[in-house]
């Protein structure tokens, strides 16, 4: 037996690992499992090139707990370590690479995620266990070995009985992490680290019956067996190429990795990249509308299947944080502190890469089966627009995907719009007006007042909306977005004959101070249009950079221009001189009459505009069932 000290100056590095890294307690398990797996696969390489003449078999990793002993014990068959090499990579190696590392991340270690490229990654078996022992024998014909230490720099080295190939470690638990010791909390750990390592991992057994034998009796009692408990599938979706995989395997695949998701995807993109960087993965498209699991199912970030973290933040630009799935990259840096990650050059490049890959995923879904992308455009419209407004790569290509739906249910690509509206839609300045409405339901008379026009209308209702409108109309050439109830529809050059004037300048002049006497209220600013006679009389709208300073406000840009978000309620009261109603006011001679007349049809033009509330409304209501019964 050999006794000896750990080549380390640090006098005794174990409390310090423990403090250091005490928030992530629960990762030695996927570090031990890590390297079991990184063991077996060692051997795989190399018994394929003939340098390891050994059978490799079906190998296996098994996790067990001894409740009574205070154990866990992680075992693989994989290529073992000769008592000179665990000298080599568990004493020497392993420890001056944790030397190392806490020396350099002292104040950062906490948050660092993933120890294990520092070669920390066997001792973070110390921050549950007090003792821990390894077990090994090498696939080259030599004695096995035990190596056990107690957290002191001091180990013992001795033969061991062993005989098949492989490491155990063992974990004699401490006092304090006697939780690691309950199956529920293993299989926990597993399950979030574990789940597509690609080696299979065994954790108890379970029981499985067995089909009958044909034509057996029908009181027959199938028979069951004792089977492995297999946690993981080591061949997950992004691990194949896409070409073996159907469009069931990928939803198959989604479950599995949101077991608590019951809605289906509505579309998957299939990552795949050796060059400048690797990555693999999966994403998919969720429906989200009405979708409650945004915040939980998030992206998964692996590294060679090993599962790092879903904080993606950085990784993945920002308006595909909503997306889900799996990305798997062995050369994102995943030891490091986040605003490092947000500078470093290959996690830009990644960025981009799963930028453009969804551009031109979303280019050939529509192209392959347009109406079934306009059926799902609803589910997804908020990441492309998010994505247009925050992304000039994304933005560039949108054209070819990014649909505009009217409120007649028509879906419209940008270039057919034009097609479309442009000629038939100018203002004075010769700029295209695009109309749009944010709500079917609350500006339908405008939205039917345009349409009888022959104009179309545009059902542009997502929150981010203002900001879309601006980032389009700063980027294309003349065109001006009008909200149906804007006062800017007024500019609108007209594709009928101008309606005819019904009444001359000096009855307009004494039309429109009757009016403004009758509304007597600062907000309203009256203003008379020759509109055809079957026109609403008194028409509300609200300047367009008003509406949408406000709007802008409310989705938090521009805020804070207008100090508390104190906007002054503006509104152009719109009079259609041509109506009978005009006509009527005009004719009228009693003041009080007059003045009750108009306050009608203003009350009428507010309802239409939800704009009618309170007092007002009770009022109105009032006045109108007193009418009733006259
Ligand atoms: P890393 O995995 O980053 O190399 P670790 O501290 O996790 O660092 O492991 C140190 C070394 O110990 C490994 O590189 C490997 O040589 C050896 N080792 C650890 N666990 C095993 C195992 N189960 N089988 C064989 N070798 C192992
Ligand atoms: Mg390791």
């Amino acid at each position: 037996m050999t006794k000896g000290s750990i080549n380390v100056s640090v006098e005794n590095i174990f409390p310090l690992i423990k403090k250091f890294l005490y928030s992530d307690h629960e990762i030695f398990l996927r570090e031990l499992i890590s390297n079991a797996t990184d063991a077996t696969l060692k051997l795989k390489h190399l018994t394929s090139i003939g340098e390891a003449q050994v059978e490799y078999g079906n190998p296996k990793i098994e996790v067990q707990i001894d409740k009574d002993n205070k154990t866990i014990t992680i075992t693989d068959q994989g290529l073992g370590m000769t008592g000179e090499e665990v000298e080599k990579y568990i004493n020497q190696v392993a420890f001056s690479g944790a030397e190392e590392f806490l020396d350099k991340y002292k104040d950062s270690a906490k948050d660092s995620g993933i120890i294990g490229h520092f070669g920390l990654g066997f001792y973070s078996a110390f921050m549950v266990a007090e003792k821990v022992e390894i077990i090994t024998k090498s696939y080259k014909d030599e004695p096995a070995v035990r190596w056990i230490c107690d957290g002191s720099p001091e180990f013992t080295l001795e033969p061991a009985e062993k005989t098949e190939r492989g490491t155990e470690i063992v974990l004699h638990v401490a006092e304090d992490s006697t939780e690691f010791l309950e199956e529920s909390k293993i299989r926990e750990l597993l399950a979030k680290y574990n789940k597509f390592m690609p080696v299979p991992i065994k954790f108890g057994t379970k029981t499985e019956t067995l089909p009958l034998p044909e034509g057996a009796a029908e009181d027959a009692v199938a028979e069951t067996v004792e089977v492995d408990n297999i946690i993981n599938n080591p061949t997950p979706a992004w691990t194949k190429a896409p070409s073996e995989l159907s469009p069931e395997d990928y939803t198959t695949f989604y479950h599995e990795l949101y077991p608590m998701q019951f809605e289906e995807p509505l579309f998957h993109i299939h990552l795949n990249v050796d060059y400048p960087f690797n990555l693999t993965g999966v994403l998919f498209f969720p429906k989200l509308a009405n979708n409650m699991n945004i915040e939980k199912d998030k992206i998964q970030l692996y590294q060679n299947q090993v599962y790092v973290t879903d904080e993606v933040k950085g990784i993945v630009p920002d308006f595909l944080m909503l997306l889900k799935g799996v990305i798997d990259s062995p050369d994102i840096p995943l030891n490091v502190s986040r605003s490092y990650l947000q500078a470093d050059g290959a996690v830009k490049k990644i960025s981009s890469y799963i930028t453009k890959k969804v551009a031109d995923k979303m280019a050939s879904l529509i192209n392959e089966n347009r109406a079934d992308f306009e059926k799902k455009w609803n589910d997804i419209k908020i990441v492309i627009e998010y994505g247009i407004i925050s992304e000039d790569k994304f933005a560039e290509k949108s054209d070819k995907f990014t649909l505009y739906p009217t409120t007649d249910g028509k879906y419209f690509l940008w270039n057919e719009l034009e097609e479309k509206t442009k000629a038939s839609q100018t203002d004075k300045d010769g700029n295209w007006v695009i109309l749009y409405a944010t709500n079917a339901d609350e500006q339908h008379s405008y939205i039917q007042a345009a349409k009888d026009k022959g104009y179309e209308v545009l059902l542009l209702d997502s929150p981010i909306v203002p900001h879309l409108i601006q980032k389009l109309e700063s980027s294309k050439e003349k065109i001006s977005f009008v909200r149906v109830d804007a006062d800017h529809i007024n500019n609108l050059i007209k594709k009928d004959e101008p309606a005819i004037s019904k009444l001359n300048d000096a009855e307009k002049e004494t039309l429109k101070t009757d009016i403004e006497g009758a509304v007597n209220d600062k907000k309203f600013s009256v203003q008379l249009e020759d509109l055809d006679s079957t026109d609403a009389p008194f028409i509300i709208t609200q300047p367009e950079f008003m509406r949408r300073m406000k709007d802008m406000q409310a989705t938090g840009g521009g805020g804070g221009m207008f100090g508390m978000g104190g906007f002054p309620e503006m509104y152009n009261l719109v009079v259609n001189s041509n109506s009978d109603f005009a006509a009527k006011v005009l004719k009228t001679e009693n003041a009080e009459e007059k003045s009750s007349l108009v306050k009608q049809a203003l009350d009428l033009a507010k309802l239409s505009q939800n704009l009618l509330k309170g007092k007002e409304l009770t009022d109105f209501l009032q006045r109108n069932y007193s009418q009733l019964g006259k």
